[in-house]
């Protein structure tokens, strides 16, 4: 079937498609294109995202949302493509690990041959989790990565790096203008309440005066990126030259102790809520870090929200959140 997105070829706008678009990133991304005066396509199976993270935009007439599952081929016209659609967080893509595989791999193929037909680059939402737990540090992407194939965070791992794999094979194979970026952990506004990530996970728990849960010791390190930035780069990624293919690290260098994070999330909210030590996941990453220097030098990209206005952000939204509920 063909949408009918395809009307708007007699628009001299540019038509984005955003698969995943009604996701935490992806209704972010939606909501800058259209700033930038883009027409945008979002194309979503609504398994993590809804339609309240772009409730805002339903009214926007450059704006269209379809119900599609990217497992499935997708007929539309457009100019540019990013690919998005993927469950992000341990809980939901271990949820039906297969269907995870199978929207990384089929979905990239899918959209790939999108591409290909249409002639328009696509830009593809990679990982840190390819370097898995990662034996250099911080994380350059030349790092070939540490990954577990046979293990609970695998479907999603494996499946993102066999996705990395289909872009470049068709780079080489059918000279498609690829852009590959890699994202390490994003948070802000629109992350889902339940969706067990740690910035999440410990600022509703804040909120709501209960145990914040560590797992392990809670010396682990991640670097937290606020999803404002994120998106300022995935769209600087877009607009660069054709030789630019990444993979590129997108995240903020800024490294932190799970530990630090629940303490800063604990004075930010004001809450009283205690410390619990919970079992460490398995195969749960020691440390992580982007080495952000291509993305400095060939994007002239660079991260500019520290983590505590970030996350006074987050938990603003988080607040209202939980008062409507
Ligand atoms: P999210 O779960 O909020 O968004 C993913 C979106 O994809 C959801 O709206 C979901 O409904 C949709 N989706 C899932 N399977 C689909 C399918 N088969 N067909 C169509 N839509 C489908 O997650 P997010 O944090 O917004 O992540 C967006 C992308 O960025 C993902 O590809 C993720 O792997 C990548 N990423 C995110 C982070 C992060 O920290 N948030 C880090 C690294 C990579
Ligand atoms: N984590 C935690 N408490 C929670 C949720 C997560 O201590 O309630 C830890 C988790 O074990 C990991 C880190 O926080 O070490 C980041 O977890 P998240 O799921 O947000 O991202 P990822 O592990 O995919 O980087």
């Amino acid at each position: 079937m063909t949408a009918s997105f395809r009307s708007s070829r007699y628009s001299t706008k540019k038509r984005v498609l955003v698969t995943g678009g009604a996701g935490f990133i992806g209704s972010h991304l939606c909501a800058r294109l259209l700033e930038a005066g883009n027409q945008v396509l979002c194309v979503d199976n609504f398994f993590t995202g809804t339609r309240g993270n772009v409730s805002d935009l339903l009214d926007h007439p450059e704006f269209e949302l379809m119900r599609h599952d990217v497992t499935i081929p997708l007929f539309v016209e457009v100019d540019e493509i990013y690919n998005l659609a993927c469950p992000a967080s341990p809980v939901h893509y271990q949820f039906d690990p297969v269907q995870t595989t199978k929207t990384s791999v089929v979905g990239a193929v899918n959209m790939l041959g999108l591409s290909k037909r249409l002639k328009v680059p696509i830009l593809q939402a990679s990982t840190s989790e390819v370097y898995g737990d990662p034996a250099i540090h911080p994380q350059t992407e030349d790092y070939w990565g540490n990954v577990n194939p046979i293990g609970p965070r695998s479907c999603y791992d494996e499946g993102k790096r066999c996705a990395e794999t289909l872009f470049f094979d068709y780079r080489r194979q059918h000279g498609l203008a690829i852009k590959v970026i890699r994202i390490f952990n994003t948070y802000g506004p629109h992350m889902h309440p339940n969706d067990g990530r740690v910035v999440s996970n410990f600022i509703v728990q804040a909120l709501q005066g209960e145990d914040i849960t560590i797992y392990g010791d809670g010396k682990q390190t991640r670097s937290f990126c606020y999803v404002d930035d994120l998106v300022c780069g995935m769209m600087a990624m877009m607009a660069s030259a054709d030789d630019v293919t990444g993979p590129i690290n997108l995240g903020n260098p800024g490294e932190f102790t799970m530990l630090e994070l629940a303490q800063a999330v604990i004075e930010l909210t004001g809450s009283s809520s205690k410390l619990v030590y919970r079992p460490l996941p398995q195969d749960d990453p020691r440390q992580r870090q982007p080495d952000i220097s291509r993305a400095r030098d060939q994007l002239g990209w660079d991260v500019s929200v520290p983590l505590r206005e970030g996350l006074v952000k987050t938990i603003d939204y988080f607040r209202a959140l939980i008062a409507q509920a």
